[in-house]
């Protein structure tokens, strides 16, 4: 269960732990206490103390080692942390667990960087499985192969038998080989779909790329996944949430399968974070589909699991040429990208889905996507005067500066990848040839938005690129590669600093999910969602932030991860 403290408690709480150095009222024995620790709360009344105490899933001190003898009674497990570092749990505000644990558990091409280990990672995939089945997989890197567009024959020498499908790590292009595409019947004669594209070489053949809804020609074909598939892939994905600190996140996206994975989970008594999960929305279709997903609402909500949000994807991205922009691609004269759902319909999805009490989470990555979905946003609240839920929107690459502000004034929260903020190959080879120079210096512009007083918030968008936040918030304060110790950053002024960082993943997440009377901050009342990490990230050089580890990861007290080398408790 969330046990939610209403919020006038919460408030008493926070006034009792401001005048008393909270100490809790109550004389009881704390079931856990970490002392002699960096603890930074993410709380402004109380920002930094030494020591937490924690019973049944509750804060209830947070303060000096030296005022812990009133709770510490003789069953209490205390853990001396010997100067390592406390912070709240983190929230991943955009994350796909079941489709990218999946993908762990099939042909995985995430670890490859170069176009030697993908052949290889692939030429290894096609000797294993049935001799017809198809050789699937996920997570390739665009930039290695040219121009973002891998081509089937290069697919057809490696798995020449069998049909194979792959799809890029950010989940917009697939690789397809002959075999494949000949079993989908797409040929030269196949019209390229709404919302997608079929590469096509010089004769107008199928090159091999495909991308957005064109992916479905080919993936349609693939065997479907059991329910049993999706609880695996959730469990691979909050294994790896539980190890990088992550104890709340939003489901990026969901059909009624992956909702029901999160269900069981919850059953089972094995969901180890705070799931609010975003259910899909069929852009073919219009408002009246609300109706079925207020039903699939009702029947999953449970515990940890609430699916009271509803996913728009706005547009595509701007290394294929799918995000919706203002102003030409630089080298597709004429080309602005197309959205994925008209300004009218957009408009009326958001008028029922707000109405109907679901916050709408809006993947937008072109200038164009993201006013387009701001107008839809400020139309509902200029018909309910913004009495509906917040919202969200996530990726926010491409800015018309004029929007920025906008955020704050309609109340949307503003969701980064903060990880993406730097001058990696995918910005040189494939985003700057696509913008020119002035629109590449208008992305990610995460400390405007900061400073404009808009909810801002992190994610992860993994298994589109790593689920650690501690990378993410390297990044973000030194926009340069995690191994760039020295190198100049890349568009320096919109980069942030460590504290406003560690509020985006903690408490920044925690509004963005109406959650932040519960967690985001280490504070006496909330829930003990906490994180230990081997060393106080103040402490060491910001080029270094990714390289902490978490030690101990806690969800309401209950120990979801913990490193072997962590020392066990001293009594
Ligand atoms: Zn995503």
């Amino acid at each position: 269960m969330i046990r939610s403290l209403p919020p006038a408690t919460a408030f008493l709480l926070a006034l009792t732990c401001a005048t008393t150095g909270c100490r809790p009222a109550a004389d009881t024995a704390a079931d856990l206490v970490l002392r002699n620790a960096v603890v930074y709360t993410v709380d402004t009344l109380n920002p930094r103390a030494q020591a937490v105490a924690v019973r049944d899933g509750r804060i209830i001190y947070v303060g000096s080692d030296s005022g812990l003898a009133s709770v510490v009674g003789p069953r209490t497990e205390v853990l001396d942390l010997a100067g390592r570092m406390v912070l709240p749990g983190f929230h991943d505000t955009h994350v796909h667990p079941v489709s990218g644990g999946i993908e762990l558990g099939e042909c995985t091409l995430t670890p490859a960087e170069s176009l030697e280990e993908v052949v290889r990672i692939v030429r290894d995939c096609a000797t294993r499985g049935a001799p017809n089945a198809w050789v699937r997989g996920g997570g390739f890197p665009l930039p290695v192969f040219r121009n973002g567009s891998p081509r089937r024959a290069l697919l057809d020498s490696l798995v020449p038998d069998r049909p194979a499908f792959f799809t890029s790590s950010d989940g917009h292009s697939a690789w397809v080989n002959s075999r494949a595409l000949a079993l989908a019947g797409v040929t030269r004669a196949t019209p390229d779909p709404v919302s997608g594209r079929i590469e096509r070489d010089a004769s107008g053949a199928p090159a091999g790329t495909l991308r957005e809804t064109a992916i479905d020609l080919v993936s349609a074909l693939l065997p479907a996944y059991t329910d049993d598939d999706y609880l695996a892939g959730l469990e691979r994905g909050l294994a790896m949430a539980a190890r990088v600190g992550i104890t709340s996140l939003q489901e990026a996206n969901a059909e009624e399968p992956v909702l029901r994975a999160y269900a069981r989970a919850d059953s089972l008594g094995r969901l180890t974070v705070r799931a609010l999960v975003n259910l899909h929305v069929d852009l073919a279709r219009g408002a009246e589909q609300v109706v079925e997903l207020t039903g699939l609402r009702d029947r999953y909500a449970r515990g940890l699991v609430r699916p009271v949000g509803a996913k728009i994807f706005m547009d595509g991205v701007i290394e294929g040429q799918t995000a919706a922009l203002l102003a030409p691609y630089v080298d597709r004269p004429g080309y602005l990208g197309e959205l994925n759902v008209s300004p009218g319909r957009m408009d009326s999805l958001v008028h029922a889905l707000d109405s109907a009490g679901f916050k709408v989470h809006v993947h937008a990555i072109g200038d164009r996507a993201i006013r387009t979905a701001l107008n839809a946003f400020e139309a509902q609240r200029a018909r309910d005067g913004g009495a509906g839920p917040r919202h969200v929107m996530v990726h926010l690459q491409l800015f018309d500066p004029a929007d920025i502000p906008r955020f704050a004034a309609l109340g949307v929260v503003a969701s980064f990848q903060p990880l993406w903020a730097y001058y990696d190959s995918y910005m040189r080879d494939l985003t700057e040839p696509r913008l020119g120079p002035t629109r590449s210096t208008h992305q990610y512009p995460i400390a405007s938005m900061v400073r404009s007083g808009a909810v801002v918030a992190a994610g992860s968008d993994w298994s589109v690129s790593s689920m650690n936040p501690l990378e993410a918030i390297q990044v973000a304060v030194t926009h340069r590669a995690l191994d760039d110790s020295t190198g100049p950053a890349w568009l320096p002024e919109e980069r942030i600093d460590l504290p406003t960082a560690l509020r985006l993943y903690t408490l920044g997440g925690a509004v963005a999910s109406d959650e932040d009377s519960l967690t985001g901050s280490i504070t006496v009342g909330k829930a003990a969602d906490l994180v230990v990490l081997s060393d106080d990230l103040f402490a060491r050089p910001a080029y270094q932030i990714g390289r902490a580890r978490v030690l101990l990861t806690m969800l309401a007290g209950r120990t979801v991860y913990r490193d072997s080398t962590l020392s066990t408790p001293v009594r």
